[in-house]
């Protein structure tokens, strides 16, 4: 044989050992899936619908940053979902009391899921379903691995979804099938302002059987490690005739009830401001910030609100009115995301973030975990966050001006609550403790606990203020005084 045939003859039996590995790992992980799919009863389940009762949990809106999600129960609970569109349509009844006081009320949730936006933060919640799961790793050239997890030997099925995060990388799923072929667990990772590659786990347990039908009895849906849904099941019924029907939203006009997170409207990005003092604005066009010159720097109250875009317009605001000075601080008002999804961006400027002490072990934890499904602007600029702390109060002062930051205690929606206070200006800023009533509007009753947590802190602080800047505007937006406070509980001055 020449050196060279020898050469040629190399290469392929390489080329052949390279192809063989691969068609035994496939053909494994092929095994796996048929196998549980046949357990399943998955091979000719085109849809399905399941019914009980569940809990939503409000993701990011603990009262405490290490604590799991508030709870919200769901009654009357249905889900239907066609696997050959594909789409899925939720329904649910709440009752709850509002946040603006006032008496519970009863309410209709639902949550669509179209075949035309299929963004992974949607369609996971039916390719992460254990029958979606299965499905998914037949079309996707799953692999397939063995490994014994809490004493307990899973076949591990992996697979990468078409869907595309904005790195351009493809989203990873990954199935754990028991000794009985059942789908135990199903995890995946999806892109969030907070977390960054916030893992995502659907937990399948108690499985019943349905004519050859396997369901789970108890779903658990966990985002950031705390469950984010879970349903008790009381029935699933596999290819329901009236698949169309249930997947169809009612048109529009007849929808009931609140939607359910996620996929909202973006929030609008241009900042506009007020004067309110010498140095003070009022930054408005979404969640409001306020901006607060200093001798040689700017400090904001709530610089990194709703998203990147918003938080940058917010910075932007305050250096045109401000000139020439950069930001030194930015004060959170709370932890909860929609409060804090912009701080990426705020890290991102070099500026330092000012938070309750219960908030930075969390806040340090997230803010540094990895961001490779979609990179933010504080990953593209190499930073850390810079985190420091209040615990009960911190002064921030210098020859031209005097903020104080107090924390709210007692107050249910959080416990790592903070509010801005310009003594001098007499002008508080706060979030998330109440809203203003409409003009013209009853008294609420029962009172709003919020509004008399606040009251009771500013008397106990014997804060002398007259100007109230709210990180929720009032509707109509208008200016709001000590006075409107104390009105909002049916008292006088
Ligand atoms: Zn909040």
């Amino acid at each position: 044989m020449s050196r060279k045939r020898m050469v040629v003859a190399l290469v392929a039996l390489v080329a052949l050992v390279a192809l063989t590995s691969l068609t035994a790992s496939a053909q494994d992980a092929s095994t796996v899936i048929s196998n549980a799919s046949k357990a399943m009863g998955v091979d000719n389940l085109n849809s399905v619908m399941f019914y009980g009762s569940g809990a939503n949990f409000g993701l990011g809106q603990n009262n405490n940053a290490n604590g799991p999600w508030p709870r919200t129960n769901l009654n009357d609970y249905t889900r239907a979902i066609d696997f050959t569109q594909p789409a899925s349509r939720a329904t649910w009844v709440t009752y709850a009391a509002p946040v603006t006081g006032g008496p519970a009320v009863q309410a209709n949730g639902q949550q669509n899921i179209a075949a035309a936006n299929n963004a992974w933060a949607q369609h996971l919640e039916i390719w992460i379903t254990p029958w979606g799961f299965l499905k998914g790793a037949s079309a996707n050239n799953a692999t397939a691995k063995s490994q014994t997890v809490a004493g307990k030997r899973y076949s591990i099925v992996t697979w990468n979804t078409p869907q595309k995060a904005p790195s351009g990388e493809s989203y990873r799923v990954v199935g754990y099938i028991n000794p009985q072929n059942l789908v135990d667990k199903v995890e995946t990772w999806l892109e969030n302002p907070i977390f960054g590659d916030m893992l995502v786990e659907g937990i399948y347990t108690d499985y019943r059987d349905n004519n050859g039908f396997k369901f789970p009895g108890t779903i658990v849906q966990k985002r950031g490690g705390w469950p984010t849904f879970e349903a008790q099941l009381l029935g699933a019924n596999p290819n329901p005739r009236n698949i169309q029907q249930l997947v169809t939203p009612p048109a529009a006009g007849q929808r009931g009830g609140a939607a359910a997170a996620g996929g909202g409207p973006a929030a609008p990005t241009g900042a506009q401001s007020e004067k309110l003092a010498d140095g003070v604005y009022r930054i408005t066009g979404g969640y409001v910030a306020l901006a607060v010159e200093f001798s040689d720097h700017i400090v904001i109250f709530e610089g990194g609100p709703q998203n990147e875009a918003r938080s940058q317009a917010i910075m932007a605001e305050a250096k045109r009115v401000i000139p020439n000075k950069p930001i030194r601080y930015s004060i959170l008002s709370h932890h909860h995301f929609d409060h804090s999804s912009g701080l990426p961006a705020v890290v991102a400027e070099g500026v330092t973030i000012i938070t309750h002490e219960n908030n930075k072990a969390f806040l340090e934890k997230a803010l540094n975990a990895p961001r490779t499904l979609a990179p933010d602007a504080m990953s593209k600029s190499g930073k850390k966050p810079k985190i420091e702390t209040v615990a009960e109060k911190r002064v921030l002062q210098d020859a031209s001006r005097t903020l104080e930051i107090h924390h709210i205690v007692g107050l249910p929606h959080a416990d790592g609550m903070l509010i801005a206070y310009l003594p001098k200006e007499r002008i508080v800023a706060f979030a998330d403790m109440f809203n203003f009533p409409a003009a013209n509007e009853p008294v609420p009753n029962p009172p709003v606990v919020g509004t008399q947590v606040f009251v009771d802190n500013f008397e106990r602080l014997k804060l002398d203020f007259n100007t109230l800047v709210s990180v929720h505007p009032p509707n109509p937006d208008r200016p709001m005084t000590r006075g409107d406070v104390l009105k909002s509980l049916g008292r006088g001055n």
